[in-house]
């Protein structure tokens, strides 16, 4: 049972789609009201929002570690909020949280459509995103396992992941994706409302997902200046194959670098948050996971 779903927007201050969904429905709020649970909207970084920036000293979304939030020596500006926010949103590993569900909305410069990053386990996020993609047939679902331990906001809630939706530069909004992430929440109460209820959802056995292998780097100089860019013919092909021997970057001498590995699909090419991160995509591979009742 979900009791409480949290919907939170501008965990990165330049992506302006949950930026302005959180503040249409804090003016609003009968939109995401539901009967059998309670929706909470949050503005995550104010302060990065206010500068349209992604964050003030460090990645917000990167801040919720468990030995980060019990760590009462770090005092960065998005350290001290990320203690903050669990506590509103939390606790992280906590018997009794403050929040069943979070949903965490984000932009990306890449060419992502309408995506779900996941990485929560829970049979109840699972069973969401696979009532989602029934609704949506174009959302695709990326599931992240890049970190030692997982340190994104949705968490520190039981359930929960995050909407990716480009391509759209940082501080632009763009309505055709503004209208289909706001779809997508609206799918997600309603999922939830019928799950509270009891109600027997036809949901699909497996789902196909494209699982999180590894990051691929910008090639660089001995300074760790980058040297290429990513190829014109790889440029926009997120959740698009690439095979041995196919264009991958391009020298800033106009030289073609291929891929060399195994057949992968390419995910956040290009990403402009990325460059300072050290990756120019993520390669993943298409997996089935199977859903539980
Ligand atoms: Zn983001």
């Amino acid at each position: 049972m979900i009791k409480k779903l949290a919907i939170t927007g501008g965990t990165h201050g330049n992506e302006l789609t949950g930026v302005y969904l959180v503040k249409k429905w804090q003016k609003s709020p009968k939109l995401v009201e539901r009967s059998s649970f309670i929706t909470v909207t949050q503005l995550m970084n104010q302060q990065a929002i206010k500068e349209v920036r992604r964050y003030i000293d460090h990645d917000l979304n990167r801040s919720f570690g468990l030995s980060a939030l019990a760590d009462k020596t770090l005092d960065s500006y998005e350290a001290k909020l990320a203690k903050e926010l669990n506590g509103l949103l939390g606790k992280k590993g906590g018997c009794n949280p403050n929040v069943d569900f979070i949903v965490d909305l984000h932009t990306t410069t890449s060419n992502m459509g309408l995506s779900i990053v996941v990485s929560n386990e829970s049979v109840t996020t699972w069973r969401a995103i696979a009532y989602l993609c029934q609704m949506q047939p174009k959302l695709k679902v990326y599931r992240w396992r890049g970190d030692i331990e997982n340190s994104f906001v949705d968490s520190i809630a039981p359930h929960g992941f995050a909407i990716e939706v480009g391509a759209v530069p940082q501080g632009v909004l763009r309505a055709d994706l503004f209208l289909e992430t706001e779809a997508l929440v609206y799918h997600l109460l309603d999922f939830v409302e019928k799950e509270n209820q009891g109600e027997i959802l036809a949901l699909t056995d497996e789902l196909e997902v494209y699982e999180h292998e590894k990051l691929l780097d910008y090639p660089r100089d001995e300074q760790g200046d980058i040297v290429a860019m990513v190829h014109q013919e790889r440029q926009g092909r997120d959740f698009t194959l690439i095979e041995q021997g196919e264009p991958l970057f391009l020298t800033l001498e106009n030289q073609t670098i291929t891929y060399e590995g195994d057949p992968r699909y390419t995910l956040f090419v290009n990403e402009s948050a990325y460059y300072e991160k050290g990756f120019a995509m993520t390669l993943a591979q298409k997996v089935k996971v199977v859903i539980k009742y």
